[in-house]
């Protein structure tokens, strides 16, 4: 029989150190297997997976993860909501920055600002985004940005640190803000949420919007896209949000599959 070969996907954003956390698998088994999880992932075509850290109490063990498995990718920054823990960490930026030359560290993130979930720390979550843009800046490396109910204040802060790139992690806004992140050199990450019925304004972007600055993500253990929403996510059902917008453009599974992971490619730099 002919050796099937499956399109390429790549898991731009997913947070394999907290699916390793879990208590039960997410796929239903007991304890959790990392290898096993990488191997379903490979299993669809997935090529890499980039896991972003949120705080430097976790910057060893995503840090580790990357290091022991070849697909792994890190990332290193300070999530939105996670800002309480470097308010007593003078030193914070600098561990972020030592970490930055690491070989298989390819972005800064992730950073930006959270709104939703946390609505006493705005003044730290913007202080600790526009460093962490200026460190991407700095660096050359893209900056992933998580940003909820906070548009306006992330793209203004994007402005005040001109030439920095990076990407709009389970983007969140409509058609037009996309555009004017895109504008600014911002690719446009879809997570699970576009399967979502609901989710008009999502889809109405992934419909529209130039396919080579698109890219997908898992955000998983989070956001698990349908049909297996309400069970937990991991890196193997990025395939399901593929599917989602190769059908609400009207294109094949496969030419979304190989331009967002062409896509993924060129924002890392992995060639
Ligand atoms: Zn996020
Ligand atoms: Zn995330």
């Amino acid at each position: 029989m002919p050796k099937v070969v499956l399109p390429p996907l790549a898991d731009t954003h997913c947070h394999l150190d907290y699916i390793l956390r879990n208590d039960k698998h997410p796929m239903g088994e007991e304890g959790v297997c990392p290898e096993k999880v990488l191997e379903r992932a490979l299993a669809e075509g997935v090529q890499f997976v980039v896991n972003p850290s949120v705080t430097p109490k976790r910057f060893n063990e995503v840090i580790t993860l990357a290091e022991r498995f070849e697909h792994v990718y890190a990332g290193v920054a300070v999530h939105p909501t996670d800002v309480e823990d470097i308010q007593n960490m003078p030193d914070w930026l600098a561990q972020v920055e030592a970490l930055l030359t690491h070989p298989k560290v390819i972005a800064v993130g992730e950073t930006g600002l959270d709104y939703y979930w946390d609505t006493t720390h705005q003044d730290l979550q913007k202080c600790c985004f526009k460093s962490l843009l200026e460190l991407g800046k700095k660096y050359d490396l893209p900056v992933i940005v998580h940003d909820r109910e906070a548009h306006e204040d992330v793209a203004a802060i994007i402005d005040q640190v001109p030439g920095v790139r990076g990407i709009m992690h389970c983007f969140s806004g409509d058609e037009t803000f996309a555009r004017r992140m895109i504008d600014k050199g911002f690719y446009i990450s879809f997570a699970g949420n576009v399967t979502f019925k609901k989710a008009e304004d999502l889809q109405a972007a992934a419909t529209h919007l130039p396919l080579e600055w698109i890219l997908i993500e898992t955000d998983s253990p989070f956001l698990t896209p349908v049909p297996h929403r309400g069970k937990p996510n991991e890196p193997a059902r990025v395939r399901h949000v593929a599917e989602k917008i190769a059908e609400l453009r009207g294109i094949s599974y496969d030419e979304v599959a190989r331009a967002t992971t062409e896509n993924a490619r060129r924002v890392y730099g992995l060639n």
